[in-house]
Formats: structure tokens, sequence, C-alpha cells
């Protein structure tokens, strides 16, 4: 392995091959969690018209104070056919258009009704209670930019702005392999020597997460000809991930078979602890990642590199593994070689997150690591981190 790329140039590298995909027309009701590839813009004013934003009563606000009679009544949905007299009122409900010649609206909770009249004791402003057309988003004004995420307040709003469908960027495409001839599928005996398969199951769930529609490849034996017709299948997709089987043992055969099936390597070897036998290549628009086969690694691997690339190539506008910040509830020495990402349990004190590392930091423990919903980011250096210290964690959960 010759010299480690640092987590920062590792991610620009595979950011730089990682360009957004096609676009596709999405109903707004399958859209959450999508990108917007293009601005979507509003097909109407919002609110279209005039609209009353309390139950009450529309006056002309030069009527008041005063008592007026009620010239006529407007439900929500109904248009009024007649203009407001002067010296008359009309009962009106929330959202229902405000009659011409009214300029304000006098809450029912603010009024005495006697018969027909309604007491108004104070001067109302004009303009009170009136939601002006286009208050809100003009016809035509983008609603949303392009890269935008739709999350429920976002579809909400091109709901609302007449928008039954979006343009987003395709989904990609995610193969994973996991390789290992000691890998037995979950739910049989396991034989002597054997390990459950567990970072397919990992990935399609942490890819999923990010948007990818992933498929899991059968596992394969560590021999070539098995290793050369998944990876072959694989590279058919938007993005191949492998695990396992990147590193310098004589059973590591990932790379190699990929370099014969076209695959150019862009790097392989981070400083990142674990994971550190990382590779990253492409073949023609497909991404290419070779993520080490302990759990951990496998995760770790998958957090900092594959999802920010799914992101970019979903449009995001900042791709990057989500980093938050919290003080460290025990004191840690950092490696002076790799970055590290310990498993951590964050607990809330105050307006602070206090992270605890958890006990069982290797890299094959996926089972403590479950125990964690934080990964800290401990950078390399030759200083440690007291009690207290600030860093930056992903979330996990
Ligand atoms: P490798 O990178 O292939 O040398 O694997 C490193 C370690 O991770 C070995 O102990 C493997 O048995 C284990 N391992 C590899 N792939 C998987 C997998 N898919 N699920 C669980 N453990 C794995
Ligand atoms: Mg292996």
């Amino acid at each position: 392995m010759g010299p480690l790329l640092s987590v920062e140039e590792a991610l620009a590298r595979v950011l730089e091959h990682a360009r957004p995909g096609p676009s596709e027309e999405v109903p707004i009701g399958a859209a959450a969690g999508r990108r917007l590839a293009a601005p979507a813009p509003a097909r109407t004013d919002l609110p279209p018209f005039p609209s009353s934003a309390m139950d009450g009563y529309a006056v002309r606000s030069a009527d008041t104070p005063g008592v007026l009679p009620v010239a006529f009544r407007i439900a929500a949905g109904r248009t009024s056919p007649l203009a407001l007299a002067p010296g008359s009122c009309a009962a009106i409900s929330t959202g229902a258009v405000v009659p011409d010649g009214a300029d304000a609206v006098v809450p029912l909770e603010r009024v005495r009704i006697e018969g027909e009249l309604v007491e108004i004791d104070e001067p109302v402003v004009p303009g009170a209670h009136i939601r002006v057309p286009g208050g809100d988003v003009r016809v035509g004004e983008p609603i949303l930019g392009a890269g935008s995420l739709l999350g429920p307040a976002q579809i909400g709003a091109l709901a609302a702005a007449g928008i039954a469908s979006v343009s987003c960027h395709v989904r990609p495409r995610v193969a994973v392999v996991a390789t290992g001839s000691e890998l037995q599928q979950p739910g049989r005996p396991l034989e002597l020597g054997q390990i459950y398969e567990s970072n397919s199951w990992l990935l399609a769930a942490a890819l999923a997460e990010a948007g990818a529609v992933v498929e899991r490849l059968p596992v394969v034996s560590d021999e070539e000809d098995a290793h050369r017709a998944a990876i072959a299948r694989g590279l058919d997709h938007d993005v191949l991930v492998t695990t396992g089987g990147v590193s310098v043992g004589p059973h590591d055969l990932v790379r190699a078979v990929e370099r014969e099936l076209g695959v150019e390597e862009v790097f392989w070897g981070v400083a990142v602890k674990p994971g550190k036998p990382l590779s990253f290549g492409v073949r023609g628009t497909t991404l290419v990642f070779g993520l080490p086969g302990n759990p951990v690694s496998a995760l770790v691997g998958a957090v900092l590199f594959v999802r920010p690339a799914l992101e970019a190539v979903q449009g995001a506008p900042a791709p990057s593994p989500r980093y938050e910040h919290g003080v460290l509830a025990t004191a840690l020495t950092p490696s002076v070689e790799r970055d590290e990402l310990v498993r951590a349990r964050r607990v809330s004190r105050g307006d602070e997150t206090v992270l605890e590392p958890i006990s069982g930091q290797e890299s094959h423990m996926i089972v403590r690591a479950a125990a964690a919903d934080a990964l800290v980011h401990v950078p390399r250096g030759d200083r440690e981190l007291a009690v207290g210290a600030r860093v930056r964690y992903i979330p996990l959960a």
C-alpha cells in the first residue's frame, strides 16, 4: 500500500467522480427523500386571492368602530357575488375570499352580535387579518432550488403551489458484493471456520437510507472466477460496493479482478481507523468502492465515502458526512498515523451532547458497535484529547 490519503483528500477524490445522474419526473407522493434536479416554480400565487385569516366579519376599516348590519355570508370555497357596501359587513370564514370593498376582517371574538347587527368597539387597521395574494409565493417564483432535499415541509409547499410532480435526479442503482469463503448466510447452521455474513445487510441498510436502490448480489468465495462473475455483474450498476478481499493477503482478489475488468483505480488506502485498505475506482460512469471486510470498517467506509457519493449523484449541493459537535466523556489518545472513528453513545446534558465511547472498539465487533449511536472523529495527532474536549461526530441512528 502506498502513502495513505487523508480522509478529506479521499472524499474529495471520490466526489470529483460523483456527478449528478440523469433526472426523471416524480409525482410528489413519491418524492419524499429525493432531490430536485431543477428549480420548481409556483403554479399560482399563494394565497391565490385575498383570504380571511380568521372566522369573523369583513369590514371597511373606515366604518370602525361602529354597528354594522350583516349584508351577506361567505364560506371558504365560495365566492361572493356582491361587493361590500359602505356601512355594512359580511360574515366570513377562515380561508374565504375577502369581498371587494372590504379591507379588513374583525375576528368573531372581537365583536358583539345583536340580532343581525355586529357591534365593533375598537377601530380596525386596514389589512387586518387579511392574507395578501402572493404573500407566501408569487406565480412563477421558484419554491425550491435545484438540489433541494424534499422533506415533509417541501412536499407540502410543492402541493400548495399546485405542483403535482417534480424533476428529480434518479436514485442510483447500487450493487453490493460480499466476498469471503468463510461467509455463511444468517439462518443456516455454521460450520467450523465460518462466520455469518453481515456486511451486505449492513450496507444495504446504510445505502438505502442515502436514497440508493440496492441490489445484494450473491456472496462470492475467494476464487477468481466467482469474483469475476459477481464484479462484472456489479459493474452494470451506477455504483458497485464490494466488501472484503481488498487488503494485502493472498486471497484478496477484488482489486486485481477489477483491474482486469477495466476498473481504473483512483486510490487505495486511507489514513483512517478502522477502514484503511479502502479502494476506490471508476469504470465509465460506474463508481467502484472496495470496502474492507471487518464489519465496522465497512460501516465507516460507507458513512465516510459511499453515502456522500450517493448524495452527490442525486444532486446534493455539498455532499459530506453529517458532522455534529459534542464533548468527550472520557479522554482519548489519538493515533499518530490515522484519523479514528470511535463508536460512542450520545447523552444530552443541558445544551451539550456528551459522547461516551463504548467498550469494544475492534473493527470486527459489530455487535458492540450496535450499542453506539455516534462515530466520533478523532483526528490523527500526538496530543491526548482530555475529558470535555470538543469533537465532531457523525450520528449513526
Ligand atoms: P478481509 O478484508 O476479506 O480480509 O476480511 C477481514 C475480516 O472481515 C475477516 O475476519 C472476515 O472474515 C471478515 N469479513 C469479511 N467479509 C465479511 C462479511 N461480509 N460479513 C462479516 N464479516 C466479514
Ligand atoms: Mg476475505
